[in-house]
């Protein structure tokens, strides 16, 4: 994206007409000259070429073997660059959401134009790929040679690089087929054609090696998986005997594949030595003679600098034994997941600042250990020492080390992380204090961020406004959006959340421990951009968060107000972690602080207190036999959360995802009182799991898609909320949208809640 976001400006005005194609084209080619010279710089010695996108790799894979759905209306030859963002973003150009609306997706383009293809999440990152799509009688063929194109820029410019390709198998199952009888797998064959094209016009035109990533490798595959991967490469193998092939995985450990991994005819193997140390051992013993290892030990998913040291000492016995003509190193992964130049950040506390390292910095890394294993250690011992000892500041750090908190880890007792009571008994004394109606109304918790509101928050950030004025500002914006929710019936309010720049940041803010940056922005998705907290040391609440405004919310009703909080496990799962403790250590520590504001809340008269678990399933470990562990301690860190209140005090949650089958033991486990998820666009069938399992507690399915800007009239609504009666108890059923109300219009979403309230009379009327 380049280090000031140069390709997001560039697309955006491209977009927006005020640039045409020439301008965006010759950005892009600015961007890729400057990151092959940067490498070059840092001492890089193999720089990949066709790691640039204009939006998304996977995306420009299907373009590359011309997997272009019908309706984006391509006729064969070069794919212009309007149907290429025509996948991406629809034909309109309506921004592609994704399943929730944390960090401002927009709207997915629907009803407008030809729709953006599928977007989904890449493995267990934040990055967000086009889903490729696969119809019956599907056909493949070579619709652009950018990865050969780039290839010969960057050789114009006197850089000999290795391509990059997605593999063929793992791309196949990224994919989707619009015929459930049709396996995208089974279209191999017909692929691999196109693919060897490829490698065939690379290898002519000079490349040596081509890197072929496989990420799909770290995942449970099945047989049909294994043949594919071995007919993949055995019809390269063929094809061009003399091209050697960097196969790579990442983002885990091969664990069972291991074998069919090693049976590969191919050159080098990446492995991801971060997320999976312990793999190199049963590598090293297998290994084919002549194999090239390429070991992946810089953290390409985390912004810490790396103890170089500790690292030769691991590195220094596998080189001396499988010999340094064998052996490359390398960062984990692609650094697409990491923020790109921490020189950058002049405003991070000085001591933290020696602790990181971004891409820049961790391909400076790479260098000298490059130098140490080729020259010896004394080459480069200044780099040396200095990394030895940042690493021992941070391990000393009193700014990472809290007594406190790890006293209180450590008091943690059974009792601290279950309700007193079991849910029938709450639900009853709740049911009698609250005075509900049945079928309860209310929201997920922000109303509509308008230009005002944002242009308001900017303005205060830049010091424009000061604090009183914009106090004022966010109580009349909240206290507009309280009456108004008054007027039109809902049954619990929500304060709306104006004072919030995201569910996450808000949080880390004000929690000791995290740790916020200018420009250290990674990619979600196409021009989209995050800025994850850094949560470098023990976490601990100085002072009550959200108090102060849940107060004054409340003081203008008599309805019910909830209090609004993000979940410790979404906040874990939406920030860089620490590296030094284990990630359920770190959580438990959210949580407790967490839980610290739900008993403030309590204190306060909160009686309705929603925490949000946004990010629960997507922390999922890639493995299924590791899906356990993680929900065993995601699950107790929401408890020990939402444990501390009385029986009285109803706990609330909210999950954006939706698909809660193989997990919903583990919802029930969490034991909120109310939990509102996304239904809507799935008619209700995501009901099936809670019905299946006799989930006891109330829910709150979504009656109407946020994602969209479509408002559902009342009778849409109510049918859908008959369809949750079929699966659900009606004392178990609540009314609500399916996520929060951010990234809408207030236009959009005053008629669509007087329609759901109407709705839910409707029902109430009939019963
Ligand atoms: N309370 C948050 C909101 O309403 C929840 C958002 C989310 O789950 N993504 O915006
Ligand atoms: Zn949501």
């Amino acid at each position: 994206m380049g280090p000031r976001r140069e390709l997001k400006f560039a697309l955006e005005s491209y977009w927006s007409g005020k640039s045409d194609a020439a301008a965006l084209l010759e950005a892009a080619a600015g961007l890729r000259v400057a990151h092959w010279a940067r490498q070059k710089a840092l001492g890089v010695t193999n720089i990949p070429s066709n790691d640039f996108s204009l939006y998304d790799h996977v995306l420009d894979t299907s373009v590359m073997v011309g997997a272009i759905p019908e309706a984006y209306g391509w006729t064969g030859g070069p794919v212009p660059l309007d149907i290429y963002f025509a996948m991406a973003r629809g034909s309109q150009g309506g921004d592609q959401g994704t399943a929730c609306s944390h960090g401002g997706h927009g709207d997915n383009g629907e009803a407008r134009g030809v729709p953006a293809l599928e977007m989904t999440k890449w493995f267990d990152t934040n990055y967000h790929y086009m889903v490729p799509e696969f119809t019956k009688g599907q056909k493949f063929t070579l619709a652009s040679t950018k990865p050969v194109d780039e290839y010969l820029e960057a050789k114009a410019l006197g850089y000999e690089t290795r391509p990059v390709l997605l593999g063929p198998v793992s791309y196949l199952k990224l994919g989707k087929s619009t015929d459930p009888a049709l396996d995208p797998l089974s279209l191999i064959a017909d692929l691999l054609p196109v693919y060897v094209e490829v490698l065939r016009r690379l290898s002519e035109n000079g490349a040596d090696w081509v890197q072929i990533d496989e990420p799909c490798l770290v995942l449970d595959l099945d047989a049909t998986a294994h043949e594919a991967l071995r007919q993949a490469y055995r019809v390269f193998a063929e094809a061009l005997p003399g091209l050697k092939i960097m196969l790579t995985t990442y983002f885990g450990g091969l664990g069972d594949n291991l074998d069919a991994a090693l049976g590969l005819p191919v050159a080098g193997l990446h492995l991801d030595l971060v997320r999976a140390p312990e793999q190199l051992d049963g590598v090293l013993a297998k290994a084919p003679q002549g194999l090239v290892l390429s070991l992946g030990v810089l953290d390409g998913r985390n912004v810490w600098r790396a103890n170089l040291p500790s690292l030769l000492d691991r590195l220094e016995p596998v080189v001396a034994r499988h010999g340094p003509e064998r052996v490359e190193i390398a960062p984990s992964c692609s650094l697409l997941h990491v923020p790109i130049d921490l020189d950058l950040e002049t405003g991070l506390d000085p001591d933290l600042k020696e602790w990181l390292a971004f891409s820049v910095q961790k391909m400076g890394e790479l260098t000298v250990l490059g130098k140490a294993l080729v020259e010896g250690r004394e080459a480069v011992m200044q780099e040396l020492a200095d990394s030895a000892v940042a690493a021992s500041r941070r391990e000393a750090s009193e700014k990472v080390h809290d007594r406190a908190v790890a006293a209180r880890i450590a008091s943690i007792t059974p009792e601290l992380t279950k309700r007193a009571t079991r849910f029938a008994e709450r639900a009853r004394q709740q049911r009698a204090a609250s005075n509900l109606p049945p079928f309860p109304t209310t929201t997920i918790g922000s109303f509509p961020q308008t230009e005002t509101v944002r242009k308001a928050r900017a303005a205060h950030a830049k010091g424009a406004i000061n604090d009183a004025d914009y106090e004022t500002f966010l109580r009349k914006e909240t206290e507009t959006a309280v009456r108004w929710q008054e007027e039109i019936g809902l049954d619990v309010l929500v304060h709306g959340e104006f004072e919030r720049n995201d569910m996450v940041q808000y949080f880390g803010e004000q929690l000791s421990g995290f740790a916020f940056t200018k420009h250290a922005w990674v990619q979600s998705y196409g021009s989209r951009y995050v800025r994850p907290p850094i949560l470098f040391g023990d976490v601990s609440r100085p002072r009550p968060m959200t108090v102060e405004w849940w107060r004054y919310a409340q003081s203008l009703t008599e309805k019910p107000m909830k209090g609004m909080l993000t979940g410790p496990v979404t906040i874990l799962n939406w920030s860089f972690v620490r590296d030094d403790v284990p990630r359920n250590l770190a959580c438990r520590q959210i949580a407790l602080a967490i839980r610290d504001e739900v008993q403030d809340l309590e204190a306060a008269g909160a009686w309705m207190i929603q925490i949000d678990e946004a990010a629960l399933r997507e922390g999922l470990p890639l493995r299924k036999a590791d899906w356990k562990l993680y929900l065993d301690w995601a699950v107790e860190s929401f408890r020990i959360a939402s444990s501390g209140v009385s029986d009285r005090t109803q706990i609330h949650t909210h999950m954006c995802y939706s698909e809660f089958n193989d997990i919903i033991d583990a919802i029930a486990a969490m034991d909120a009182d109310v939990i509102s998820i996304e239904t809507s666009r799935s008619k209700m069938e995501l009901l099936d799991a809670f019905r299946t399992f006799r989930y006891p507690n109330e829910i709150g399915p979504g009656v109407f898609d946020i994602h969209s800007p479509r408002v559902p009239d009342a009778v849409e609504m109510a049918n859908l909320l008959t369809l949750a009666r079929e699966r659900i108890a009606d004392e178990q059923l609540w009314v609500n949208p399916d996520c929060g109300l951010k990234t809408r219009k207030w236009e959009e979403v005053r008629p669509a809640l007087v329609n759901m309230v109407a709705a839910a009379r409707q029902l109430r009327l009939a019963m």
